[in-house]
């Protein structure tokens, strides 16, 4: 078994970025400038965001971060948006999910510029992902895909199982592995809540990609002998022996699984780091005008 490490990949590529922000600069231009929009004092979302700003410190980037209190009305939220949409001084921007309850995310999700749309959840992202057309990738699969690429993980011909049907994780993962191309041309199941007979499904696997949201759900007689496992879970389970009282797990059964898979990712150390990297590349595609 050997480990797909998210956190050794996410340096290599940190310093990539940085490396480009040098050359940008050297060449007279200004660093990639990436916004972000929080309404409200959700904790995780808190959490999130300053994970962001600080990576887009870490590497060189311009950051800025708009704070609104959590009774901003939906128009103002619009409003920002609007304004950073026009800002040539961003390059790229993202709304913070979930928004406060009275604040339609699919009204604001589609006020954002596509050409700014880092986060890839506009559906002109999405539907120029759907048909491989130049687009920003949900930052999850892109994730990923740079994973897959990076460890040369083959993907032609092999049979792909994506649990969970998200919109930013696994609806996503299952298009873009059975696009034409590499990483992808591979056969691709996606399973979900309403899936009979799961088992079935994820023991034919030779990638398995995880994004249920349930701790340790898969367990080694889900698998076959040498699966690769991606793990895209994050989740929280009680530990009362350790001091924060809590630990971090992924969708799959780590331990027990591990034995019989060829490549793992583990969690935390595995997807979620290069989630926030894949925000910083896109941000730097849009400035580099790449996309649009
Ligand atoms: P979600 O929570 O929106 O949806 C869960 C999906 O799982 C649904 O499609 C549902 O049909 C499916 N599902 C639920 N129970 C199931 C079952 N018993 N069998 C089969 N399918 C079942 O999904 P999400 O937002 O993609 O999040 C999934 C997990 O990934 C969460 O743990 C989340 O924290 C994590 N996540 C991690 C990152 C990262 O950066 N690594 C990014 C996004 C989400």
């Amino acid at each position: 078994m050997q480990i797909l490490d998210g956190r050794a990949l996410a340096k290599t590529i940190r310093a990539e970025l940085a490396e480009e922000v040098q050359q940008l600069k050297a060449a007279g231009k200004r660093a990639p400038h990436l916004a972000a929009v929080l309404v409200g004092e959700d904790p995780a979302s808190q959490v999130y965001v300053r994970n962001k700003v600080r990576s887009c410190e870490k590497v060189g980037f311009e950051s800025s971060l708009v704070r609104l209190p959590a009774d901003t009305s939906e128009e103002e939220v619009l409003k920002v948006v609007h304004n950073l949409n026009e800002d040539d001084a961003v390059d790229g921007f993202i709304v913070q999910l979930p928004l406060p309850g009275h604040i339609n995310e699919v009204r604001v999700t589609l006020a954002i510029d596509p050409r700014k749309d880092v986060d890839g959840f506009h559906p002109v992202n999405f539907g120029r992902m759907a048909q491989s057309m130049p687009c920003y990738l949900p930052a999850t699969p892109a994730g990923i895909l740079e994973m897959i690429r990076r460890y040369e993980l083959p993907t032609e011909g092999k049979e792909v199982v994506v649990l969970g049907r998200s919109s930013i994780v696994g609806t996503p993962m299952s298009i873009l592995l059975s696009r034409k191309g590499y990483p992808g041309n591979a056969t691709v199941t996606l399973c979900h809540s309403r899936t009979r007979d799961l088992a079935e499904h994820t023991r034919r696997a030779d990638i398995l990609v995880a994004a249920i949201g349930i701790p340790e759900f898969v367990k080694p007689d889900m698998v076959k002998e040498g699966v690769v496992i991606i793990d895209v879970g994050i989740n929280r389970v009680e530990a009362p022996e350790l001091e924060k009282g809590y630990r971090l797990c992924g969708d799959v059964d780590y331990e027990a699984v591990a034995e019989k898979a060829s490549w793992i990712t583990p969690v935390p150390g595995g997807v979620g780091q290069l989630t926030v990297v894949s925000l910083l590349m896109n941000t730097l595609r849009a400035a580099k005008g790449e996309v649009y």
